[in-house]
């Protein structure tokens, strides 16, 4: 990804990410499409696609359609996890891991979060995380907690078990498998947070209490507002004008972030508004003059 300044990142690799990179790619834009994986889980789950204009069949169908557009437009693709976008000097600074990459304009078009725990909203930054090398260093010889969707997210339970006393970790999945001694599996998800200012215990789905004083969800997304701080919100969807603007100059949003109805056209002509929006911004801001 290197450490050049990309003209617009475009985070997700859903069917808004895909068309807002396939508009950015025909405006010779130099632009940067970042996700966990091209189209992403919920297209290839769709079992019969009836509403999407000149198509009939399942997800995977739907998806070999695109994957073959995506080779003959020549759009890249790179694989990697967000873990947080922040304001910076004409642009934008994105965290992935230990990375720091730059875009001149960012599209979010991340998705819905799949569920999480009761009570991960409320404690959001008060001992619930997203992001192992963000805030790891917090439990130091602290319990903790991890939930992980997937294999992937194995590292990132081993590295915080070099910093934490001992870590719960929840796996989602079967087959898990882990070095560290002060890893404790269990299997399925967290059944709830529990505290008081700040997280003090989670709930197994079975009703045991665990003493923890943190809890960290390692996963493909995380909500909007918390990918990027004070970003506005409603009911937990980005909130946008009908250009797809965010109220943060020159971020945009596209995709089931910024609400219903949850549907791929919807997504599609988001990602494609909000491409169009952030070359807009892109003319503006280059005719500016400088401060
Ligand atoms: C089972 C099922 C069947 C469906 N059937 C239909 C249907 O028939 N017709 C229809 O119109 N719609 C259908 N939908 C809805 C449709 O899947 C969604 O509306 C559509 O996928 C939204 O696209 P999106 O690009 O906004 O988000 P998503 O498809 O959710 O893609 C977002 C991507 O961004 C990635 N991401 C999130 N955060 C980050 C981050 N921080 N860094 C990197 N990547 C990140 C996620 O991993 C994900 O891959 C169905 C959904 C499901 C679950």
């Amino acid at each position: 990804m290197g450490n050049r300044t990309y003209d617009v990142a475009v985070i997700g690799g859903g069917i808004a990410g895909y068309t807002a990179a396939l508009t950015l790619k025909n405006f010779g834009k130099d632009f940067l499409w970042v996700g966990a994986k091209p189209f992403g889980d919920k297209l290839l789950k769709a079992e019969h696609v009836r509403n999407f204009p000149s198509f009939s069949g399942n997800g995977v169908e739907l998806a070999a359609l695109l994957e073959r557009q995506m080779i003959v437009e020549e759009i890249p693709f790179t694989k990697a996890r967000i873990d947080g976008v922040y304001a910076a000097d004409r642009g934008f600074d994105l965290m992935s891991g230990r990375e720091v990459l730059h875009a001149r304009s960012v599209i979010l078009a991340t998705g819905v979060e799949t569920k999480v725990a009761k009570g991960a909203a409320e404690y959001l930054g008060r001992g619930v995380s997203y992001c192992a090398v963000c805030d790891g260093a917090l439990y130091k010889n602290k319990r903790i907690a991890c939930e992980i969707s997937s294999k992937e997210y194995e590292d990132e339970v081993e590295y915080l078990a070099g910093i934490a006393e001992k870590v719960f970790v929840f796996c989602r999945y079967e087959g898990a498998h882990f070095h560290a001694a002060n890893i404790e599996l269990r299997q399925g998800k967290i059944g709830g947070i529990g505290g008081d200012v700040r997280v003090t215990e989670v709930l197994t789905e079975s009703g045991e209490h665990l003493a923890v004083s943190g809890v960290f969800f390692l996963k493909d997304s995380a909500p909007p507002s918390v990918l990027v701080g004070g970003l506005q919100t409603e009911g937990g969807h980005v909130k946008v004008a009908r250009d797809m603007s965010t109220h943060l100059s020159g971020l945009f949003a596209a995709g089931d972030v910024t609400g219903r109805p949850y549907q791929y056209i919807k997504a599609a002509g988001e990602g494609l508004v909000a491409a169009f929006s952030a070359c807009d911004y892109l003319a503006r801001s280059q005719n500016a003059p400088r401060s």
